[in-house]
């Protein structure tokens, strides 16, 4: 596949699970990529390891819940790759807790981190993608931002934001050349969901195997979404010809057999 060829893709917690998968699939689309996480070893081994086959690739530490730092990546990715056309929101954190358990600072974190960092990035994007009239702007939402879920509130309504935000901002980007997307998936096999079933592990003594089965029997889903399915519909979100989608959510939900 060659289709992003001489464009440039920032991708936001590439340090692992989707947003490593995302870098490694726009990379084999053709385009360079920058991705970066507050954890700097990790992004700067993902680009080491896309340079190694043979990709263009470069690594930056930024916490997207600070805006100085959410400048500084967009100026230091411009000036590595040259400009950025493809922006993938995709830095996310999640927590399960019963409302009277959820703290202020933990509801705080998960809305900072989902939804005002996908507002960071995107608007520290937006007028260069604007002058130039084209961009591509991919926000990694969740089946939780287009329903409710019991014990995940705070990550609902944090996803419920970044779906919303997709909408207002397709409307914004009509004309533009820009467009504003998002992917929904449901239980995805990363490193965060790894955590979830830990946690369920820990709090009802259940086994790997079961508690994995009751996430997915409560998510409706016959298997874990692989993250490279995730980052197939990224790309495919970040089409360069006529008819581009603006506004649509893909929902990835498994129920397609492997
Ligand atoms: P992982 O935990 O495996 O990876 C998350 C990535 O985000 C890491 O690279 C992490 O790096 C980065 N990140 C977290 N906080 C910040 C921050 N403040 N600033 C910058 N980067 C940050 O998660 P997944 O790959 O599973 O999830 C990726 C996205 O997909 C998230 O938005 C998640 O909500 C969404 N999603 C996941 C699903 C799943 O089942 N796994 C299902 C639906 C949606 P670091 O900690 O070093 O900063």
């Amino acid at each position: 596949m060659s289709g992003l060829v001489g464009y440039n893709a920032v991708i936001t917690g590439g340090g692992r699970g989707i947003g490593a998968a995302a870098a490694l699939a726009l990379a084999e689309a053709g385009a360079k990529v920058s991705v970066a996480s507050r954890n700097e070893a990790q992004v700067v081994q993902v680009a080491a390891q896309l340079r190694e086959n043979g990709h263009e690739a470069f690594a930056f530490r930024c916490d997207v819940t600070d805006p100085h730092q959410v400048r500084d990546l967009a100026m230091s990715a411009s000036e590595a790759m040259g400009r950025i056309d493809i922006l993938v929101n995709n830095a996310g954190t999640a927590t399960s807790n019963r409302i009277s358990r959820i703290s202020h600072a933990e509801w705080q974190h998960i809305m900072d981190v989902n939804a005002t960092g996908t507002f960071l990035c995107t608007q520290a994007v937006w007028n260069g993608m604007s002058e130039r009239r084209w961009g591509r702007v991919v926000n990694v939402a969740s089946t939780a931002g287009l329903s409710g879920g019991k014990y995940i509130s705070a990550y609902t309504a944090a996803k419920h934001a970044v779906v919303g935000f997709t909408r207002a901002m397709a409307e914004e980007a009509v004309g533009s050349g820009i467009t504003v997307n998002a992917v929904c998936p449901g239980y995805v096999d990363t490193p965060l969901t790894d955590e979830t079933i830990a946690r369920i592990m820990h709090h009802t003594g259940s086994s790997r195997e079961d508690a994995l089965s009751s996430v997915l029997e409560q998510a409706g889903q016959p298997r874990l979404i692989r993250a490279g399915e995730v980052a197939q519909a990224i790309v495919g979100l970040c089409h360069v010809g006529a008819h581009a989608p603006n506004g649509e959510l893909v929902l990835l939900d498994a129920s397609e057999p492997e």
